[in-house]
């Protein structure tokens, strides 16, 4: 193992012994601050008593998602790119890489944003890991399975992405995240984490970020039909936003450098997910089948295989759809 190696390994083990003892406040990094997950992320290291620097360009996050941050001495914003050159005074002991447009909508609207922030972004956030000897956790997601041919998709499954589909920019700047993110690890010997990230929802996703949570609960809520795209047989498996923050929380702290999805193995296809929303809405409006320019590409299945993360992190989601979607029409109500 080379010097810089043996370091990180070494720095690695103490951090560890710190965050199990919960002795030390750490300070944190995260990018996409102000987004869906990285503001529920602001939360729980902020409630873990650390002390948090959110990192956001605002092209896709909205700064109400931190508002009620403000004035926390804990927490402190900055309006930054992190395509271009991080600065961060002080010491780091974790780096949480979360900026990116996430849903197909923005990053078909962002698509060069989106290759740069996973690409330049990602170099960028390791670049500051390498510096401070800093924990560094990357959000990848289950688009780098693309339109998987097994099923469910496991962590060993290499994927089956169009380079130059609609997704593609999305899909393979993650996957050079992932890459480089592996790089800095077997080089530097930086001590990284990669969580595959499944369809996720809850409070604080945008009412117009196209995918189908708030595009249903919106639409059910206005008293509107659902815009069932296809014939609605393509399948998806939806996590509560607190379980996958769990999960992740826990992949930070365990002494594992793999990549681990994170996401709810329970599958249905988009039309029965309709019916529910207009159920749990009492929405008699029903569902109109459209044709959506992104269904060239759209993966047909998708359901995570989370033996690992179970294995290792001893986690599994408890939120089941019910109750979340509850929490979630919940949220919409007033948005709409
Ligand atoms: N979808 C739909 N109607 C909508 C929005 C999305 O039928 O108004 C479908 C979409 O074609 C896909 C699934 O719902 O099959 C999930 O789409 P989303 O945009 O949430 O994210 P994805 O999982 O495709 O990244």
């Amino acid at each position: 193992m080379s010097a810089a190696a043996n370091c990180g390994t070494l720095r690695a083990a103490s951090l560890l012994l710190i965050l199990r003892d919960g002795i030390d406040p750490m300070r944190v990094l995260i990018t996409g601050a102000a987004g869906f997950l990285g503001s529920h992320l602001c939360d729980r290291f902020l409630a873990e008593g650390h002390d948090v620097i959110g990192m956001d360009n605002l092209i896709t996050g909205n700064t109400d998602n931190i508002a009620h941050l403000a004035g926390n001495r804990a927490f402190r914003f900055v309006h930054h790119d992190v395509t271009n050159y991080i600065y961060v005074e002080g010491p780091l002991d974790v780096v949480l890489h979360f900026a990116s447009p996430a849903s197909p909508i923005d990053y078909l609207n962002f698509p060069i944003q989106t290759l740069k922030v996973g690409s330049l972004g990602t170099h960028n956030t390791l670049g500051v890991a390498k510096a401070k000897g800093a924990r560094f956790l990357l959000a990848s997601t289950s688009e780098i399975y693309g339109d998987p041919l097994i099923h469910p998709q496991r962590e060993d499954y290499p994927g089956n992405v169009n380079t130059i589909g609609p997704r593609g920019v999305y899909d393979e700047a993650k996957r050079f995240a992932e890459a480089i993110t592996m790089a800095y690890h077997r080089t530097h010997g930086v001590d990284t984490r990669i969580a595959r990230i499944f369809n996720t929802y809850g409070p604080r996703m945008r009412l117009d970020d196209g995918r189908v949570v708030p595009n249903f609960v919106g639409q059910a809520l206005r008293g509107e039909r659902l815009t069932v795209y296809g014939d609605g047989s393509q399948t998806r498996s939806f996590c509560y936003v607190s379980d996958l923050i769990e999960g992740l929380y826990r992949l930070l702290m365990a002494d594992f450098d793999q990549p681990v999805n994170i996401g709810n193995p329970s599958e249905m296809s988009i039309l029965q997910f309709a019916e529910l929303v207009n159920r749990l809405t009492d929405n008699p409006a029903g569902v109109i089948f459209k044709e959506d320019l992104r269904i060239q590409g759209d993966p047909q299945t998708r359901q995570p295989d989370i033996t690992r993360a179970n294995r290792v992190l001893n986690w599994e989601p408890r939120v089941d759809l019910p109750a979340g979607l509850e929490m979630t029409i919940e949220y919409f109500k007033d948005r709409v």
